[in-house]
């Protein structure tokens, strides 16, 4: 077994949400790590969420943009970090679509760049864990077995998903080229605390709670594989120590469950029935359905989700009942949660056209 003992850690992005749970995951192992947070702090990363680490030693915040070659190469000059780990990301896929890629290129492949840059330029770094999702691999169908492996070709659909695999592909090439120390992981749906509520779980929830129906795009039959976030950052935590370099991970806890299954689990939380429930037009290039094989992580680094999704599905719609002060804050600071429901909302959104 090997440990972070006394290394220095650099985060990128670490003030969103399983960054923030992975810098507390990390403090709870008390390895004696040292860490730095640098996050640029869009709209969906929330200093707040790590709020009770300002006062420790061991743990400092850099506001800053991993699209910023030079104020990042600073960063790895001043901290010089033994480990180096991804998170900060332009994650909203409806946003994309609907607002825009270009911040999605400049983060998810100029900033992956410079980070591939300065471990490039630096000798020492031990590892770089590229933080990276399942929609790489694009959909597979509804009535088949098939699960993604880290074989299974780049078929992105959405621009979200195509900076994602513009950043891994760089990955690759530095990794071969120049033996860059870094390790991708490919990693299902998270749910638990801390989760901008733009994505599906939290703003469902939130729906509930302000007397709102949820809506479900297209037959909510599309599937995702669901991970609590806290087996996720094991998962992390277990591919900077023990990932070889080069390689890639995918992360999964074989939980697939339909859009359906989901908004309904929050409707029975809330003693809803199906009327709460309200179908509208599709998002465009909505993938049907992802599933994961994490044998190789499973089997090289002896990984499992500890995690059993009913007891931990329903911790996480407590944490947002228990802290709606955080919801109402977040609601203050960035406003409108989803462009998507947005245009739907306003009429704008009519057979799968946004632009109608
Ligand atoms: P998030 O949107 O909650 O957090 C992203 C964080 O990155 C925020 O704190 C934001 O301020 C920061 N950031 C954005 N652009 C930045 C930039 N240019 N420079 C510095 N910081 C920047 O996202 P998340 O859900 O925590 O996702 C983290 C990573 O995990 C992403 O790479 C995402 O693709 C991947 N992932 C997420 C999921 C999921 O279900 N949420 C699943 C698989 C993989």
């Amino acid at each position: 077994m090997v440990y972070l003992n006394y290394m220095k850690l650099l985060i990128t992005g670490g003030a969103g949400f399983i960054g923030s749970n992975f810098i507390k995951y990390i403090f709870g192992k008390n390895e004696g790590v040292f860490i730095l947070n640098y996050d640029k702090i869009t709209y969906s990363g929330n200093i707040d969420n790590l709020k009770d680490m300002e006062e420790r030693k061991d743990y400092k915040f850099v506001q800053g943009d991993i699209a910023d070659k030079k104020k990042l190469e600073q960063v790895f000059a001043d901290f010089q970090p033994d480990y180096v780990i991804n998170f900060a990301a332009e994650t909203h896929v409806d946003k994309s679509i609907h607002v825009g890629a270009k911040e999605f290129v400049d983060t998810n492949v100029t900033g992956v760049f410079n980070l591939l840059e300065a471990v490039k330029n630096r000798k020492g770094i031990k590892k770089y864990v590229q933080v990276s999702t399942d929609e790489v691999y694009g959909s597979l169908a509804l009535d088949s077995r098939e699960r993604f492996k880290e074989t299974t070709p780049f078929a992105p659909n959405v621009p979200y998903a195509a900076t994602k695999a513009g950043g891994d592909m760089l990955c690759r090439a530095y990794a071969n080229t120049f033996k860059v120390p870094v390790v991708v992981t490919h990693c299902s749906n998270n749910y638990g605390p801390y989760q901008y509520p733009e994505k599906l779980i939290p703003f469902f929830i939130l729906r509930m709670l302000e007397n709102k129906k949820a809506p479900i795009y297209g037959d909510g039959q599309n599937i995702r594989d669901w991970i609590y976030v806290l087996d996720h950052c094991e998962a992390l935590r277990l591919c900077l120590l023990e990932g070889k370099a080069g390689e890639i991970y995918n992360i999964g806890a074989d939980n697939g469950m339909s859009n359906l299954e989901i908004a309904d689990l929050i409707l029975s939380c809330f003693n809803r029935d199906k009327s709460w429930l309200e179908f509208i037009p599709d998002r465009p290039g909505h993938d049907r359905r992802y599933a994961i094989d994490a044998s190789k992580i499973k089997k090289e680094m002896g990984w499992q989700p500890r995690y059993h999704f009913k007891e931990a599905f329903k911790e996480t719609v407590g944490w947002y009942l228990d802290n709606k002060q955080w919801v109402d804050i977040v609601r203050e600071k960035t406003g409108v949660f989803n462009p998507h429901i947005d245009l739907w909302e306003s009429h704008q959104l009519i057979n799968n056209d946004p632009k109608k």
